[in-house]
């Protein structure tokens, strides 16, 4: 059984910074919290609101204003203007690389609040929060050094013609994201959008709107033209729905489960909007025996028990050599049982609580389905505590690569322990899957480290670490974990066309 701590009695939990007090004050409002279309904050059309809960306590948080179809044609028709507007697509480069810094710094300045606010809404651990607010600061300056380098071409041709590339934004994005990491997110979203000259209305998901909200408000007030930046937040059938199938839209950028990529291609296919898609995972980590064993088994607990199990990329299949999985499953399950779980405002906690019951059903349900299929419970399996969506990290062993627990994302702090017999075998299993977001392997054999990263069919491979993520470096998945790029310089390709230009002297 791992260490538990009560959840927060209240959000009004007495404040032991600043940033905590600007987050609370922020927070105490009676009014909904608005959408912003084309430079205002504004109220549904309905008139309609939905709650937000704190996943610790199961409290309301902060009630919201609910788009649909009559607001996400208002901020679609905004970003259109704002768009063709010479306040945004007549400015030079230079100009939108300082909006990207001024945002940067503005995150920077809001840490704490924003981490705070983040903690509340989606239940991650502080310190994971207030690393996510300096991650997504990076973010904007990094794509802040995009704006001055996006070249076209002169190509080659004979004398009586010039012939060029351009390379011109896509236009309006719609752009809408799950609720796992919500501020990092709508960083990686927005950042590139308007690196490249689009603009751009963001669905944050209903489960985790507020920092989004929050970081919409910092953005307005660095003085960003009106409707360049439009938020709706809402549900995905409605809000979700009505911003894929606008044919105001030029581009879609979405994060979410495989099932809902698949609705949003069809959807998009109304008006061939260009489409890219983070879509779910279920990614090997392999530990061969001559590896590290005390670091790779310490991160995979850690990959396994991070945001509680609720991030797209974790190492969820742990395949151990057969000749180390017993007692590397004893070590993995000693060391998950001394992770705390409990309040995620706890410096010593390493897991807070699901995002929601709906949530902690289905990862419960999932331990009945592990049971049920013969794999053995080593550690966990239960809920803790009656009061917030918390849960046990849960492990089970001598799993079988067919079994349900090992081919379904959970999305929970549950880990498959598989056995496997040599390099080919776990080459086979680790691809045997309709997922492709991520993957590892552990040796001290750089030959096989090698070999093994150019075999597994997945758009990362980590040797020797687990879950590094670096601007710089492309994310996105093979299979049906999605197709796309987000980050690094692939993403240019995301936010940008081409157009060949002919002339005849
Ligand atoms: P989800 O697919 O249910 O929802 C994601 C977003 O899509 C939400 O904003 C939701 O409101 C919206 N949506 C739902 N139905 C829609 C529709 N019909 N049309 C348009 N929008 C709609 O996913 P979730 O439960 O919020 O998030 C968890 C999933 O996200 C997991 O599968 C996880 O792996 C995945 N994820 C992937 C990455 C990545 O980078 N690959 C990152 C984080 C999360």
């Amino acid at each position: 059984m791992s260490k538990v701590s009560p959840a927060p009695a209240s959000v009004s939990a007495p404040s032991t910074s600043k940033g905590h007090r600007k987050a609370l004050e922020w927070l105490d409002s009676s009014a909904p919290k608005r959408m912003l279309i084309g430079g205002q904050w504004v109220d549904a059309v309905s008139g309609k609101t939905f709650d937000t809960i704190n996943p610790s306590t199961e409290e309301r948080l902060a009630s919201v204003v609910e788009a649909d179809s009559a607001d996400v044609d208002a901020a679609v028709n905004a970003a259109r203007r704002a768009f063709e507007a010479p306040s945004w697509s007549g400015i030079s480069p230079h100009a939108r690389t300082r909006y990207l810094l001024k945002i940067a710094d503005a995150i920077d300045e809001h840490a704490e609040e924003l981490a705070v606010l983040e903690t509340l809404d989606n239940g991650m651990p502080l310190s994971s929060s207030i690393s996510r607010a300096t991650q997504s600061a990076e973010i904007f300056r990094y794509y802040a050094g995009w704006p001055t380098k996006v070249y076209g071409t002169t190509n080659p041709t004979d004398s009586a013609r010039f012939i060029y590339m351009l390379r011109e934004p896509m236009g309006v994005c719609g752009l809408i994201n799950a609720w796992n990491v919500p501020l990092v997110m709508a960083a990686m979203k927005i950042a590139p959008a308007l690196a490249f000259g689009n603009t751009a209305v963001l669905k944050p998901a209903e489960q985790t709107p507020l920092t989004t909200l929050r970081l919409a408000e910092l953005i307005e007030e660095i003085g960003l033209p009106p409707g360049v930046l439009n938020v709706v937040p809402g549900y995905g059938a409605t809000a979700g729905g009505a911003l894929v199938a606008h044919p105001g839209v030029d581009k879609v950028a979405f994060t979410g489960s495989t099932a809902i990529g698949k609705q949003i291609l069809q959807s998009s296919a109304s008006n061939m909007k260009k489409v890219t898609l983070e879509l779910g995972g279920k990614s090997p980590n392999i530990i061969f025996p001559d590896a590290d064993l005390d670091k790779a088994l310490a991160t995979a607990v850690a990959t396994f028990c991070g945001n509680s199990g609720q991030i797209c990329s974790a190492g969820t299949r742990l395949f151990i050599h057969e000749s180390l999985h017993d007692e590397a499953t004893e070590r993995i399950a000693k060391i998950a049982a001394t992770y705390k779980v409990g309040s995620p405002f706890d410096a010593d906690t390493k897991l807070g609580p699901l995002i929601s019951a709906k949530q902690l059903e289905r990862v419960l349900s999932y331990v009945d389905v592990g049971k049920s299929g013969g794999a053995n419970l080593n550690l966990g399996g239960s809920r803790v505590g009656d009061l917030g969506f918390f849960v046990e990290p849960t492990i089970f062993s001598s799993v079988g690569n067919e079994m349900r627990i090992a081919r379904e994302e959970i999305f929970g702090p549950v880990l498959s322990i598989i056995p496997f017999k040599d390099e080919d075998d776990v080459i086979f299993k680790g691809n045997d899957t309709e997922y492709g977001l991520a993957s590892a392997v552990w040796t001290r054999d750089i030959s096989r480290a090698h070999r093994i990263a150019r075999s597994l069919k997945a758009g990362r491979v980590w040797i020797n670490t687990y879950a590094e993520a670096d601007a710089v470096m492309s994310m996105g998945g093979y299979k049906q974990s999605g197709f796309g790029r987000e980050m690094g310089a692939e993403s240019i390709e995301a936010y940008t066309q081409t157009k060949s230009v002919y002339m005849r002297f």
